[in-house]
């Protein structure tokens, strides 16, 4: 029986050095974390001690002592480094840390040496007897007095390490229950077995369960970190994620007890100390914590408004922690979002400046679009205006221009209601206006509201949404554009810059077109006399005397040239000459009809083309010009001064053959026969008259 026993004894033992050993080795290998080398070592120890107690058995007599005493020495460190390795591995404050932690070898040290001493190890081992049963060797002793003292303190530890897997299981949201129960467990084990090697009556044999049994309880913390990966993350690294973690976390049970916060929640919530774990909520925070609200009605957001008014926002996450638990704590999770809240209000008013820049391109590009189309300055006008208006909304539009006077009057509209239609009728010229001559001191400097035109004044309608754009061109001002919205508009201050860019391209189109039309008209009009030029005269005059040929209708010419002229360059010079010229050709224009044509010919004479009519009638207009030069002297800076003219005539009174030059040729060749006569006459040209040119030209 008793072989029995002993041969069960070695086979339990043989099985649990082998599963300590396997569990070192895994711990040693996959030493991630803090923790897994005192635990190889506590099961180097326990299987070590279970060896040796097995070999005792076998050694021969002399050597017994000594396996006695290294048997002694890898018991005494068995309960320390089971505690070395659960203090590290719960991450314990207070004894994490080396020279504290050595404090608790020095007790299984002092029980070596009193083995170790022969006079002293009386303290061990109590009357002490080698006996040989069934040719086993078998020690047979009581538990000296500081040995007993030894399984004292080792009852503490293993108290110790129960107390503390219970505290961290209780407090620490990674420890499974199910983990927790092993460790227990197996504390439970050596704390029950310690207890009972005190116990006189079972001394010696209950050394050889002891070390079974804490043999065991290391196997089954073996197993729970090699199944739960303990290894990988350790309490340790649980606590300074959490502690260094940007987000601020709380764990609470059902009852809103505190079991986790780190230090970022601790801030936020103005927490301080240790003592708070375990306490509930709504005593630790003031009733008027916004916190609390948040907590306790799971609110998903908090703004904070500090003194200065910066805005702190927070996004609050709850979430409940899986545990075997019917009552699963709630994590809760407190992050600052206040960058990524103004980075994305930014964001958004970024795009909607950029959404209205665009628009407002938008609106210049078709504007400057329509207001290319032409050079015309009613064109410019009307499209210019058509296209403001459609784009910026308006009910219509008009333009007030200032004359060459600086009076103000319309220049163009656009949808234009009837009733302001009829109003700018009435008024050619808009009557004096105050506004407009603000406008043109230069008063407004960009778009004002509220300044209905005078015109609309009198036939009072007014229009509550009308925004006035002054014209501009450099300093120069030119105008308004009115443009009447609909009375609830409001104009921002981007709008309003706009549409002064608006009316700033609406002016530099209006005064190009200005340009043109005086370009044209240069090219066109002699600057002098402000008669057509020569090539305007032939360009007009065909076109009339074409038509007169069509119809067959008459056209007369008349040349004029101013007698003696060269005495009058002579005798005032050129400038009161051209004053003389320019005051011929202004009583020629006096005479004249609007559809007859007049032009510069040459230096001082003028062609007269004279559309339906007859010779008779030519003859009675040239006389009137030459009795109108003859009339009053002409008015010089270097006083009057009296000068005639000769004319000449000539007709085409249906006669399709004949063309334009060969009757400006004719008056030509009556002009010379009036010089030839005696000046100051009109000669009008006959059939076989011969040119004056040719009777001078024959005798040679
Ligand atoms: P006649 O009665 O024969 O025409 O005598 P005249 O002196 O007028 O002779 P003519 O027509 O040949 O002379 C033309 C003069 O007109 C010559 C030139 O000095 C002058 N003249 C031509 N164009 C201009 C001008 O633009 N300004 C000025 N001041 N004089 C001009
Ligand atoms: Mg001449
Ligand atoms: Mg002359």
């Amino acid at each position: 029986m008793t072989q029995f026993f002993s041969f069960l004894y070695q086979i339990i033992s043989l099985i649990t050095i082998t599963f300590l050993i396997s569990f070192a080795v895994y711990a040693i290998r996959n030493r991630v974390s803090v923790g897994a080398v005192p635990f190889a070592i506590w099961l180097g120890f326990t299987s070590g001690w279970l060896f040796v107690q097995n070999l005792i058995a076998y050694l021969p007599e002399d050597l017994i002592t000594i396996g006695l005493r290294i048997e002694l020495f890898l018991l005494s460190f068995v309960p320390a480094t089971f505690l070395l390795f659960i203090l590290q591995f719960t991450a314990h404050k207070r004894w994490n840390n080396s020279w504290r932690q050595s404090i608790i070898l020095i007790l299984p040290l002092v029980t070596i040496l009193f083995g170790l001493i022969t006079r002293m190890d009386e303290m061990i081992w109590k009357n002490i007897e080698f006996l040989k049963i069934n040719n086993l060797n078998f020690v047979d002793f009581e538990f000296g007095n500081w040995f007993v003292i030894f399984w004292i303190y080792s009852i503490f530890l293993y108290g110790f390490i129960f107390y503390e897997i219970n505290n961290h299981s209780k407090l620490s949201i990674n420890i499974e229950i199910s983990q927790a129960m092993m460790f227990k467990l197996s504390a439970g084990i050596s704390l029950i077995l310690s207890l009972l090697c005190l116990i006189p009556l079972f001394q010696p044999e209950i050394l050889k369960i002891a070390s079974i049994g804490f043999g065991i309880s290391g196997i089954l913390i073996g197993f729970s970190i090699y199944h739960y990966q303990l290894f990988d993350l350790s309490p340790l690294i649980y606590h300074s994620l959490l502690e260094n973690i940007e987000d601020g976390i709380i764990v609470i049970n059902k009852s809103y007890r505190l079991l986790q916060i780190n230090r970022t929640a601790k801030m936020l919530l103005n927490l301080n100390g240790n003592a708070i774990i375990g306490e509930v909520l709504h005593s630790l925070l003031p009733v008027n914590s916004p916190w609390l609200n948040v907590i306790l009605f799971k609110q998903n957001d908090l703004v904070f408004q500090s003194e200065n008014g910066q805005e702190t926002y927070y996004e609050i996450n709850f979430s409940s922690l899986s545990t075997h638990n019917q009552n699963p704590n709630e994590l809760i999770l407190i992050r600052d979002i206040t960058e990524y809240k103004s980075s994305k209000l930014a964001e958004q008013s970024a795009r909607e400046m950029a959404e209205i820049r665009a628009m407002e391109l938008d609106v210049l590009l078709k504007v400057a679009e329509q207001l290319n189309q032409s050079v015309e300055l009613k064109d410019v006008m009307s499209m210019g205006l058509e296209a403001i208006v459609s784009l910026i909304g308006a009910r219509f539009g008009y333009v007030i221009l200032a004359d060459e006077f600086g009076r103000p009057g319309l220049a163009g509209s656009y949808k234009l209601p009837e009733a302001v239609k009829e109003a700018f009728d009435a008024y050619p010229i808009c009557p004096v206006c105050k506004s407009f001559e603000r406008l043109l001191n230069g008063e407004y400097q960009e778009p004002v509201t509220f300044m209905p035109c005078r015109v609309l004044f009198d036939v009072s309608i007014s229009y509550p949404g009308l925004i006035s754009i002054p014209l501009k061109l450099g300093e120069r001002r030119i105008g308004f554009l009115h443009l009447v919205m609909a009375p609830e508009v409001i104009f921002s201050g981007d709008e309003i810059s706009l549409l002064q860019t608006l009316g700033d391209q609406f002016s530099a189109a209006v005064e190009r077109a200005r340009m043109y039309e005086n370009f044209e008209k240069m090219a066109m009009i002699d600057s002098l006399t402000g008669l057509y030029n020569r090539r305007q005269l032939f360009n007009l005059g065909q076109i009339e005397f074409s038509r007169a040929c069509r119809y067959n209708h008459s056209i007369s010419v008349i040349m004029l040239d101013i007698d003696l002229f060269k005495k009058v360059n002579d005798v005032y010079g050129h400038i009161i000459g051209d004053q003389v010229l320019q005051q011929i050709a202004n009583r020629c224009r006096s005479v004249l009809r609007t559809s007859d044509i007049i032009g510069r010919y040459g230096g001082e004479e003028f062609v007269i083309l004279l559309p339906e009519t007859s010779i008779h009638h030519a003859q009675n207009i040239a006389n009137r010009i030459r009795l109108l030069v003859l009339d009053r002297p002409i008015m010089t800076d270097r006083g009057d001064i009296s000068v005639s003219v000769s004319l000449g005539i000539s007709s085409m009174e249906g006669d399709c053959d004949s063309r334009l030059e060969w009757v400006i040729d004719q008056a030509d060749q009556a002009l010379l026969k009036a010089k030839d006569l005696g000046r100051n006459r009109v000669v009008t040209w006959k059939e076989n008259q011969l040119p004056l040119y040719q009777k001078i030209d024959k005798p040679k």
